[in-house]
């Protein structure tokens, strides 16, 4: 059996481990229960290879998805690894049972609820794993952005094999899923390995949508290389697919909705291509092997900041510098909270409203981008990164109470139904037929607001929504959120990103 190191050089033909991988291979090496929580790029596929080679038995690795699992067997073969999947898309399962049970398997992949059943653990019992890894660990935690019950069920493995060394591999865990990860796969405190989440590479750069077609043609314009443009729904990828064409550029959509084979074969031409903007869903890019993608753009807001941070990791692997631009409406904050009220189970609401406000101090911040992100991950960041759009040109922040505190009156006055276009035109003191109607012009707050003030109150109304002071319903109708009160109190004063200068547009152009 060859040593780590022997390993590294023969099987792979790397002459050194990066970062903290050998921390990672030591612990697993001697037999300890392990979480590793590393940037992608970050090599964490070597941490159970090398181990799998390096121990007697064959390492088991628990996967989420059969697509990443193919792409880890096919790339461990590549290299010489003897390595199968158990799916139910794979025919060849007694074959490589057979493989498995003759102990002729380095490496057994396998989703969490097939590695959990009875069946499986008996077998166990009789064939030597040398580790059990347990891939895209945040599924295990509903704090992760990824919650997969069957996760769960790993439990019931793990303790009846406490001797076999566990090693849980992510690339996003905050501090709340990391202890999670480690209370529920039994791993000690002192076995969590936090690589760095800095991609200093990544420039970071956060626009509200303002003519979104432009806006995102600019950004290929600028951005030569490949690139990842996200859209919220399948249409809007197919959409701006067309409209980026138009910048000269080869494009192509993908969603889920997609025949797959037109779905391989518009990722394998993305792979293979040095200049295509490839439009997708966020299902697009997991296990995806691409170093060379020289920007990644959001064209509405992600889930959460884990979310972010995983999909705009996809950029700029190869070390180089590369972009990622993410454009947001306060609509994209009114639909999270709708669909958090909506959707989401009791127990769970408040923790998204939290990962939700998160996302919005991330968006809303005058300050460091990086900082935040880095912070939000449990790092100490230095105060400035300058390589973000805030460091690099740090926008002038204004103090917007007076206007924040006006909005929120007129949305109280009016009995909290109204969307931001009839409050604004209430303040202006307009005299329209549905003001006249609802007889809002009789009311205390009609053009209290002055014309510096007015300006403000769209991008003040799109704070408050992201600080969670507003909430919007289904029809765009305004209503207080918790932290509403402390703003008209005067308690909590409002800055605001200084807005651009508006300029033309066409209406409605930025509701991708
Ligand atoms: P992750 O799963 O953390 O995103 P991967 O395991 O896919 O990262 O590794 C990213 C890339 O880095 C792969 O191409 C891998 O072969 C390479 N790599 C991993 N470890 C090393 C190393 N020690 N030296 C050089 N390249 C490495
Ligand atoms: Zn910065």
């Amino acid at each position: 059996m060859p040593t780590p190191h022997e390993a590294l050089h023969t099987t792979f033909g790397y002459s050194d481990f990066r970062g903290r991988q050998a921390e990672v291979i030591d612990r697993v090496m001697a037999g300890a229960h392990t979480l590793a929580v590393m940037p992608t790029g970050a090599g964490k596929s070597l941490t159970y290879q090398i181990p799998a080679l390096c121990r007697p038995g064959t390492g088991l690795v628990i996967s989420p998805l059969i697509a990443l699992m193919h792409d880890q067997v096919r790339s461990a073969t590549a290299v010489g690894i003897r390595a199968a999947a158990l799916t139910s898309a794979d025919d060849n399962r007694d074959e490589t049972l057979a493989r498995f049970r003759a102990g002729e398997l380095d490496l057994l992949y396998a989703a969490p609820e097939r590695a959990s059943t009875e069946g499986f653990r008996r077998l166990i019992d009789r064939v030597p794993l040398a580790l059990i890894a347990i891939d895209e660990a945040h599924c295990v935690s509903e704090w992760g952005h990824d919650f997969r019950p069957d996760y769960r069920l790993l439990r019931g493995l793990v303790e009846a094999h406490p001797e076999i060394p566990r090693l849980a591999l992510t690339a996003t865990a905050d501090r709340h899923t990391r202890a999670d990860i480690l209370a529920q796969l039994d791993i000690p405190d002192e076995g969590l390995i936090l690589a760095g989440f800095d991609r200093p590479n990544i420039r970071y750069a956060i626009s509200p949508r303002d003519g979104l077609p432009q806006q995102l043609k600019a950004l290929v314009r600028d951005n030569p290389g490949p690139g990842i443009v996200y859209a919220t729904s399948r249409d809007a990828t197919e959409r701006l697919a067309a409209t980026l064409a138009e910048a000269g550029r080869p494009t192509r959509a993908y969603h889920a909705g997609l025949d797959p084979a037109v779905r391989a074969r518009n990722q394998q031409a993305f792979v293979a291509s040095e200049d295509m903007v490839m439009c997708a869903t966020i299902a697009f890019g997991m296990g995806i092997d691409k170093p060379d993608v020289r920007f990644v753009a959001h064209a509405g807001l992600p889930k959460s900041i884990e979310a972010y941070y995983q999909e705009t990791g996809r950029a700029g692997r190869d070390g180089d510098p590369a972009v990622a631009h993410l454009f947001w409406g306060a609509d994209d904050f009114s639909r999270a909270r709708r669909r958090i009220a909506d959707e989401v189970g009791a127990d769970r609401q408040e923790g998204e409203r939290q990962r939700l406000n998160a996302l919005g101090g991330l968006v809303e911040t005058a300050g460091c981008r990086r900082a935040v992100l880095l912070r939000h991950f449990g790092e100490e960041p230095a105060e400035r990164c300058g390589n973000c759009d805030n460091c690099l040109a740090p926008p002038a922040s204004i103090d917007a109470t007076e206007a924040a505190r006006k909005l929120l009156s007129a949305a109280f006055r009016t009995e909290m139904r109204f969307g931001i276009t009839h409050l604004a035109d209430v303040l202006a003191g307009k005299v329209s037929d549905k003001i006249r109607q609802f007889g809002h012009d009789r009311l205390s707050v009609f053009g209290i607001a002055d014309a510096a003030e007015l300006k403000l109150i769209k991008p003040v109304a799109r704070a408050l929504l992201a600080r969670d002071a507003l909430r919007a319903d289904e029809f765009g109708g305004l209503s207080f959120g918790p932290a509403a009160r402390g703003i008209l109190k005067g308690e909590v004063p409002v800055a605001i990103v200084k807005p651009p200068p508006a300029r033309e547009r066409k209406r409605g152009s930025d509701e991708e």
